[in-house]
């Protein structure tokens, strides 16, 4: 799923909340916590990833996703900012941190996840579907390359330790 993906589903769940608001979704790669005024949603999504340097592809279960949210009322704005962790090649020494890619299915799932994390911390509303914990889809066996993941780096993976 390409960043356009991202858009185009975010902008149909979004369509779906009927508010008078509209909802825009950014990338931002420099969310590191909690912001006042912000609310948050985390969450861990099964994620591929490709070496841009050697082609080696790889995946891992837990890939955090970081998404801030916040209404601006007076001009009717809603925005989405979202920090997806990226992940290095175990093989190439030095090697860029990578994207990850998710499938159709799990970001269908996560998006109908943050429209509910909208509606309960932006409209103070109670989600009317109960609250189901969210199961990934696949669980890979294997160790965490924490020196690999750049959650881990930063301390917030919840893999780490
Ligand atoms: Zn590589
Ligand atoms: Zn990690």
């Amino acid at each position: 799923m390409s960043d356009q993906d991202w858009h185009r589903v975010f902008n149909s769940k979004a369509a779906k909340l009927n508010k008078p608001d509209s909802w825009k979704l950014l990338f931002d790669d420099t969310i590191e916590a909690t912001e006042a005024g912000w609310g948050e949603y985390i969450r861990s999504v099964f994620s591929r990833f490709s070496c841009s340097c050697c082609g080696h592809k790889w995946a891992s279960s837990k890939v955090q996703m970081v998404f801030h949210m916040r209404l601006d009322t007076s001009n009717h704005q809603g925005t989405v900012r979202v920090r997806r962790y990226r992940q290095n090649c175990k093989t190439c020494p030095g090697a860029a941190f990578e994207k990850p890619t998710v499938s159709t299915m799990d970001l269908e799932k996560v998006m109908d996840k943050l429209m509910e994390k909208i509606l309960v911390k932006c409209y103070q509303e109670e989600s009317n579907t109960p609250s189901r914990p969210f199961q990934p889809e696949r669980v890979l066996k294997g160790p965490h390359l924490s020196g690999h993941c750049e959650a881990c780096i930063k301390g917030i993976c919840t893999l780490s330790g």
